[in-house]
């Protein structure tokens, strides 16, 4: 698909996302749509959680306190946020931060199918252990993180979260370790 086509493809998707009111409750306390940012021809595509209030504010993903934390592990592997994707499971603000619910990541899973689709990543990173286990609901985050899964015909490495990380040292020492499989990962694809 050429960029142009990417392009207008992920722009229906947003728009559809409105038109079929997908989680319309948290739309109705949200202040932004956050669906996505950086470059649609990245080989590498980051999936967190669910925006929070920085993010719905500006509506880009990962731009707070864990954001600035991505950036940081993204510089240490010679990559930046405009040169890989990133994205979130749910694409609406839950209020006060609270987890996604079941329900609202399965409503938006279509989506988020579609929009890995669309951008067809070798490699998707998800971060944490909700958008994980919506690929792999049986996997164990503390015992997968940083070992490189199949799924179809992409790769997927399960970090753990940048936010749950930033509060615990050693959960912080072993997520930038981790991190470190990503360039090696994208030399042999
Ligand atoms: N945490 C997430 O999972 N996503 C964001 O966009 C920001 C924080």
């Amino acid at each position: 698909m050429s960029t142009r086509t990417k392009q207008l493809e992920l722009e229906k998707l947003k728009v559809q996302i409105v038109i079929q009111g997908i989680c319309q409750d948290l739309a109705e306390t949200a202040t932004n749509l956050v669906f996505g940012s950086g470059d649609i021809d990245a080989k590498v595509c980051f999936i967190g959680e669910a925006p929070g209030k920085k993010e719905d504010l500006l509506g880009l993903p990962f731009v707070g306190a864990s954001g600035k934390f991505l950036d940081e592990m993204l510089a240490s592997v010679n990559l930046s946020r405009d040169k890989v994707y990133i994205t979130n499971i749910v694409k609406y603000r839950p209020p006060n931060n609270r987890d996604p619910l079941p329900q609202e990541k399965a409503a938006f899973m279509e989506v988020l199918n579609k929009q890995i689709e669309i951008i067809d990543p070798k490699l998707i990173v998800t971060l944490g252990r909700h958008s994980m286990n919506c690929f792999f609901p049986n996997l164990v985050i503390s015992s997968v993180h940083g070992k490189v899964q199949k799924l179809k015909n992409r790769l997927l490495l399960p970090l753990f979260h940048p936010a749950a990380a930033l509060y615990n040292g050693s959960l912080k020492k072993t997520l930038i370790s981790d991190f470190q499989q990503i360039p090696l990962i994208l030399n042999t694809i």
